[in-house]
């Protein structure tokens, strides 16, 4: 076997990588992740994500983990609610019949640290080495020796990026840089939210809400423990992120959001006025669609380090997990006598594979900040 006696480094303990280490534990690799967060406790930011049974589901059915996701999955949080920005709704699924595991349209959500808790608890004890912030790596033997911010060191035969958006591996592969898409995401959360927020709650209904006006646009989903996290979304030049908010004054929040979305309804105004944390500014940034690098020996990418691209297709976390499912099938595969030419086999479909995806979230992005997103997305959701 290919990876007999070598050591394999995953660097970041995300739904990628954390997949890929269960995955090849599964065929007795010798598996590490290296993970910046302190520990396992550490706060997962984020809106819930739902799976595709193809791609995330897929993964997750290989990793043996279908049972603890099915015990785990938040059941009608995918159900959506579309809304004007007066918060009057004008499509709605709750109360409509719901597909079921195995069926193509079937796109259960689960809250982020959950997800990530099932991958952790699938692998061996001391697999995840947290704390571990990878900051660079020289080539010794036919390995790398990585750097860690804390000082400590480790060797790998074999090292995976799958350290997010801004990958510090990535560049030893390849120096193609995102662009940025021209949408910007306001990201929010808040705690107790049926009794912090109960017209929004109500509105939500344990599901998903997508507000459209003014090509701008408000995506709020329930989280586990009674948590609700929300996105302002809207286009803005790059400049426009710097503009002087303070990020850790809900006040402050407010009043751009007022100004920024003067026709909506004083109804989402609980949603600001209840944000529990700083807001975290998202620039949506997504790899160019034709990118391409020469295959290495001993280093390889998968999910948002590989492939970034806007949300909204709902695929950045489906695509990342079926990264892993393939990557570990390239690599223990009869068909390819060494590593790297599974790692070129692998990045090559990876590459066109994600690309269409980027190109379906792009395109998406426009409809949902164009003057006619609201028309647009009633009529995809209807079937019209
Ligand atoms: C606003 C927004 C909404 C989204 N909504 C959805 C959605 O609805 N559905 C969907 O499918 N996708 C969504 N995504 C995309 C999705 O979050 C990502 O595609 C997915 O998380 C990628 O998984 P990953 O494992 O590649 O990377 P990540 O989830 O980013 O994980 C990377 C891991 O690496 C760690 N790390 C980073 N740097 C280092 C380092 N230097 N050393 C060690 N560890 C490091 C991080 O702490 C993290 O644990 C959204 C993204 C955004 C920004």
């Amino acid at each position: 076997m290919k990876l007999n006696n070598k050591k394999i480094a995953v660097v970041g303990g995300g739904p990628g990588g954390l997949t890929l280490a269960r995955l090849l534990q599964l065929q007795n690799v010798d598996v590490t992740v290296y993970e910046r967060d302190i520990d396992k406790n550490a706060r997962v930011q984020g809106a819930p994500l739902d799976l595709h049974e193809n791609s995330g589901l897929a993964a997750i059915r290989r990793a043996g983990l279908l049972d603890v996701f099915k015990q785990n999955f938040m059941p009608g949080a995918d159900r959506e609610v579309i809304a004007n920005e007066r918060a009057e709704v004008l499509y709605s699924e709750h109360g409509k019949p719901e597909e079921n595991f195995g069926h193509e349209h079937f796109r259960p959500e689960i809250d982020r640290g959950v997800l990530r808790r099932i991958l952790l608890e699938s692998l061996q004890p001391k697999t995840v080495v947290w704390d571990a912030h990878f900051v660079s790596m020289e080539k010794q033997n036919n390995g790398w020796l990585l750097h860690f911010k804390n000082g400590t060191t480790a060797y790998a035969d074999v090292v995976v990026a799958a350290d997010g958006a801004n990958s510090k591996i990535r560049p030893y592969i390849t120096d193609i840089k995102p662009f940025y898409s021209g949408i910007t995401m306001l990201e929010g959360t808040v705690y107790n939210a049926k009794e912090a927020i109960p017209k929004v709650s109500a509105l939500l209904n344990g599901g998903k809400i997508m507000a459209f006006g003014n090509t701008k646009n408000l995506l709020i989903g329930q989280k586990a423990n009674n948590e609700v996290g929300f996105y302002a979304s809207f286009k803005a030049d790059d400049r426009a992120l710097a503009s002087g908010i303070d990020y850790k004054d809900n006040k402050q929040v407010l009043d751009w959001f007022t100004s920024a979305y003067p026709e909506w309804d004083s109804v989402w105004y609980e949603l600001f006025l209840n944000n529990a944390g700083p807001y975290i500014p998202r620039p949506i940034y997504c790899m160019p669609l034709d990118q391409c690098w020469e295959a290495q020996p001993n280093v390889t990418l998968l999910g948002d380090a590989a492939h970034l691209m806007p949300p909204f297709a709902g695929e950045g976390v489906n695509m990342a997990m079926l990264d892993a499912l393939e990557l570990c099938g390239y690599l223990m595969s009869g068909n390819y006598p060494t590593v790297l030419e599974a790692i070129a086999a692998y990045e090559i479909n990876m590459r066109k594979r994600a690309s269409v995806v980027a190109q379906e979230s792009l395109d998406n992005g426009e409809k949902m900040h164009s003057p006619t997103a609201l028309q647009d997305m009633l009529a995809f959701f209807q079937g019209i």
